[in-house]
């Protein structure tokens, strides 16, 4: 019978989750949904001197903002708890006595100082520093408080990695290592296999920095007789310079930092999905449940992908419009907490008629404070950025103005303020002033607005009211005139 798939996502809470490891959550969870099977998080917290304390709660945030949910795990229970790992010793206290009584691991009791001789040692003899070399004759009763070591017989494996292919781990690369350390706890080396034992994990997918320690993981499932689950290692994610790996100085942000800065949890699961993983098709916008239909691990490239800012923000972009047009109410709803302060006073409906006229310009949720500041408060008058306009250029400031003038004078006949009528207005006044629609269109869009660019000008007009229109062109044609 076929084994019920089963992945994980075994983060240390030391700190927040960089943006490169999130794969190491993604991609175990498509697998466990495309195959109905059972996804677990996994706090690995016995490392006490990298522990931070809230880490844990910005893990479950991450995961939960993201929409990979967990059967098993923290919040959520299960029957193969608990899922701390420090609440888990008596289960790797179990399992080394295990390997005490086949031989297979010893209680080390060697002083610290001895044991940097021995390495010293070996690096002046020009030899790798194997502990195995110097393991000690005789050996104390294993107890609780003394560190228990595994002990090697060297072997030559192969295995198989999803990603990697067919490797081969030689004698070399395995040793006496660590199983249970002296404060009592576990070694991420032990505790992870016996975890994953114990959880029934058919699928470990992780980065491909354990790729080096994995002689002494086949040794270590080889002596506690399990089957070995099936292995996928990721490969790294690069920085910006695509030289090399990501690290937090070249923006590896936390992807809480993202969230604040605008992007769409649907947008940042797409786009990490994607580094390094594309169906075969051309298609570049995946929803989740496109992820759990099409996700392959034969498809994840071998090569380390490069983290791409640039792409994120364009993806968001897309997915912005998306929603747009799939859901307003939720977009709606998730900007929310994004305009700013001086849209404090205005209503729902007024910002939701904002959004519906320059969503399409925003790239993040956060471009609503830059980009709608105008809508809600006079902008500073900028002659410059008026003359200096490419259409605009060689017109004088008496042209402009007599062209503003004669906009006002139009709009002033507009009665019901609609942007069909708006539109009217100006595409008549395009015809009596005889001129092309930029030379016409631009000075107004910057007379209103003063910013790079602005939604399409009958609605941006429309929500301004007409009042406001007519009062901010008309400070444009005095400042113009006291110009000269
Ligand atoms: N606790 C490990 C880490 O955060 C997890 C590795 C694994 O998935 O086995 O890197």
């Amino acid at each position: 019978m076929k084994k019920k798939v089963v992945t994980r996502f075994a983060p240390s809470p030391t700190g927040y989750i960089h943006i490169g490891n999130v794969r190491s959550a993604i991609y175990p969870y498509l697998v466990a949904r495309q195959a109905g099977g059972k996804f677990i998080l996994r706090i690995e917290d016995t490392d006490r001197a990298r522990y931070v304390e809230g880490a844990t709660e910005l893990i479950v945030e991450t995961l939960k903002w993201l929409g990979l949910d967990w059967d098993e795990g923290p919040g959520v229970g299960g029957d193969n708890g608990p899922y701390f790992q420090t609440e888990r010793t008596d289960i790797y206290y179990e399992w080394g006595k295990k390997l005490i009584a086949s031989g297979r691991a010893y209680a080390d009791t060697t002083p610290a100082e001895k044991i940097g001789e021995y390495r010293e040692k070996a690096k002046a003899e020009g030899y790798p520093f194997l502990y195995r070399n110097y393991r000690p004759a005789e050996t104390p009763e294993w107890e609780v408080g003394m560190p228990l070591r595994f002990k090697a017989e060297p072997k030559n494996y192969e295995y198989h990695d999803e990603v990697m292919g067919d490797l081969k781990m030689g004698e070399e690369t395995q040793d006496d290592f660590i199983l249970i350390k002296a404060d009592g706890l576990p070694t991420y080396n032990f505790a992870h296999i016996i975890d994953d034992v114990t959880m029934d994990v058919t699928h470990v997918i992780r980065g491909q920095e354990y790729l080096p320690s994995m002689g002494n993981y086949l040794a270590l499932y080889d002596a506690l007789q399990i089957e070995r689950p099936i292995f996928v290692h990721l490969p790294h994610i690069l920085g910006p310079s695509g030289t090399k790996k990501l690290s937090k100085r070249d923006g590896a942000k936390s992807v809480t930092n993202y969230r604040d800065e605008g992007i769409l949890p649907e947008a940042m699961l797409n786009f990490l999905a994607c580094l390094g993983w594309n169906d075969g098709t051309e298609q570049e916008i995946f929803t989740k449940e496109d992820l759990i239909e099409k996700f392959r691990l034969d498809r994840i490239q071998r090569a380390s992908a490069r983290f791409d800012e640039q792409k994120l923000v364009w993806l968001n972009g897309q997915w912005i419009r998306k929603l747009f047009v799939e859901n307003p109410e939720e977009l709606h709803r998730r900007a929310h907490e994004f305009w700013d302060e001086y849209a404090k006073d205005t209503t729902d409906e007024r910002k939701n008629i904002i959004m519906s006229i320059i969503y399409d310009r925003l790239k993040t949720l956060a471009d609503l404070r830059g980009m709608t500041r105008y809508f809600f408060v006079d902008p500073e008058v900028d002659l410059d950025m008026l003359l200096q306009n490419k259409f605009l250029k060689k017109m004088s400031e008496e042209e402009l103005q007599n062209l503003l003038q004669a906009a006002v004078k139009k709009l002033e006949t507009v009665e019901d303020w609609t942007p069909e009528n708006i539109r009217t207005a100006l595409n008549e006044l395009l015809i009596e002033t005889k001129t092309k629609p930029p030379v016409l269109f631009s000075p107004i869009r910057i007379a209103l607005s003063f910013a790079p660019f602005s939604p399409a000008l009958p609605e941006t007009m429309e929500v301004l009211s007409k009042e406001v229109v007519l009062a901010r062109l008309n400070a444009v044609i005095r400042a113009l005139s006291n110009e000269r």
